[in-house]
């Protein structure tokens, strides 16, 4: 960084050989998906037929502890949607649309429906695919059967083979894929971006945001069509503050907004609310089984919606701000205290305290037998974590997320009284719920 005078938090990627190479050849990024897709067969395949203890099946520390967890919330939080270049899913659905029909998924900008006075698209299906897909993660025990991770996967892949044969320009990748919706929310939080330096006119892949160049942020799904199509276009590592681009964006859209609640409510809420409201309604009165935690799941969702519809209509009320715009940029507050919980309290302690075990069996199954002690690190560095975890780290994303709603606001020009008095009843929902989540869960 530093190399340009004119963009100080800039370097050019392509100005290295070895990068240009891996960025701008039609061959390199094939190759990785032939690596990927075989390995994500393995994955299946040992998930389906290997031993049956997770933390010792290929199939589950393969797609739970050294993809899942480290490598997609890593490369959310740091470079936007990045793993979708690697994606082995992403590279099924490019291979199989070849041979679809290639009809054009309804546009979102044309397909508009109104609920509660926010106009919703098909962008919000991604936010639906994520509530299903993580429903039974936890609250089915899936990522405790390695059998159920496989079926899990493999009904994925079918999904996506179904869609990819009947729409074109990867319509699974922006509208389908659990993941996608997330990484186009989190990617605004990431401290980098991989952009390329001009407009190409290659005509984007998603043809989505009509962009002409490369950017890991958006909904980019990282096809690299516009750098292997114009390889002599430079591709840069733009630095910028974490949150930056979620102030700066320009179409900003209620299904992101949605997205967002969503990840609040199923990562910190969902972990408070679910047993208080078995215990409150009684549920296992009336509800059997595996279903009891379903319903709570589902429960815990509405009433994360409902404290945040409650917070923005007080909020507008008072403020005189629009009802929808209240509801797009508010989300925001709660984005970075998501993140950090499921970073904080699952991502890496989980990788800390197993990680050196699950590479073991990552890499043994390959022929290379390494013998690294189960935790990566001593019980004092774990134990250091979990106390900035229980008490620093929730609070960084609380103000971190009220200081992007309040930059985002200040550039509209709306005046400190008014943005006090929208961000106000959301700073209280969110300082009561993180203050309840620190004191049942992390503490
Ligand atoms: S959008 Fe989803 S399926 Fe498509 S490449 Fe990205 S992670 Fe993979
Ligand atoms: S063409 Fe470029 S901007 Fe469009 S999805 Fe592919 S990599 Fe991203």
């Amino acid at each position: 960084m530093g190399e340009n005078s004119e963009r100080p938090w800039h370097i050019t990627l392509t100005d290295n050989r070895i990068m240009k190479f891996l960025l701008t050849n039609k061959y390199v990024q094939p190759t990785v998906h032939v690596i990927m897709v075989g390995i994500f067969f393995l994955a299946i395949w040992e998930g389906l037929t290997g031993p049956q203890d997770p933390g010792s099946n290929f199939g589950a520390v393969a797609f739970f502890e050294l993809w899942w967890i480290p490598v997609m919330l890593f490369s959310l939080v740091l470079i936007g949607r990045i793993w979708c270049y690697f994606c082995p899913m992403g590279a099924i659905v490019r291979f199989t649309q070849r041979f679809g029909l290639k009809r054009h998924f309804p546009m979102f900008a044309n397909t508009k429906t109104t609920v509660l006075g926010i106009s919703i698209s098909v962008v919000s299906i991604t936010a639906i695919t994520f509530i299903l897909a993580r429903m039974p993660m936890y609250n089915l025990g899936m990522v405790f059967d390695p059998q159920l991770i496989s079926y899990f996967f493999l009904i994925s892949t079918i999904l996506a083979v179904g869609v990819s044969l009947v729409y074109q320009r990867q319509a699974f990748c922006r509208y389908v894929c659990p993941a996608s919706g997330v990484m186009t929310v989190t990617s605004r939080l990431s401290p980098f971006e991989l952009r390329q330096e001009a407009e190409t006119g290659v005509q984007c892949a998603t043809l989505e945001y009509k962009s002409e160049y490369l950017s890991s942020d958006r909904r980019c799904v990282s096809c690299m069509n516009c750098t292997t199509e114009q390889p002599d276009e430079d591709v840069g590592l733009r630095a910028r503050w974490p949150g930056a681009a979620a102030i700066r964006q320009r179409i900003p859209l209620p299904d992101e907004a949605i997205l967002i609640i969503v990840l609040w409510a199923v990562f910190p809420i969902d972990h408070v609310l679910s047993d208080h409201i078995v215990t409150v309604t009684n549920a296992e009165a009336f509800i059997p089984g595996d279903w009891v935690d379903i319903y709570a799941y589902f429960a815990s969702l509405l009433l994360a919606f409902a404290g945040y519809l409650t917070a923005t209509a007080v909020g507008s009320w008072w403020s005189g701000i629009d009802w929808e715009e209240s509801f797009t940029w508010l989300a925001y507050a709660y984005l970075p205290w998501a993140v950090l919980f499921m970073l904080g309290n699952h991502g890496i302690p989980g990788f800390l305290e197993s990680g050196g075990a699950a590479l073991n069996v990552f890499f043994t199954t390959f022929g290379i037998p390494i013998t690294l002690s189960e935790s990566l690190v001593s019980e004092s560095t774990i134990a250091v974590w979990n106390s900035f975890n229980a008490t620093l780290l929730p609070w960084i994303g609380v103000i971190w997320g009220l200081g992007i709603v309040w930059f985002a606001f200040r550039r509209f020009n709306f005046s400190k009284r008014t943005i006090v008095r929208s961000l106000l009843p959301h700073a209280v929902l969110l300082v009561a719920t993180t203050a309840w989540v620190v004191v049942e869960v992390l503490w």
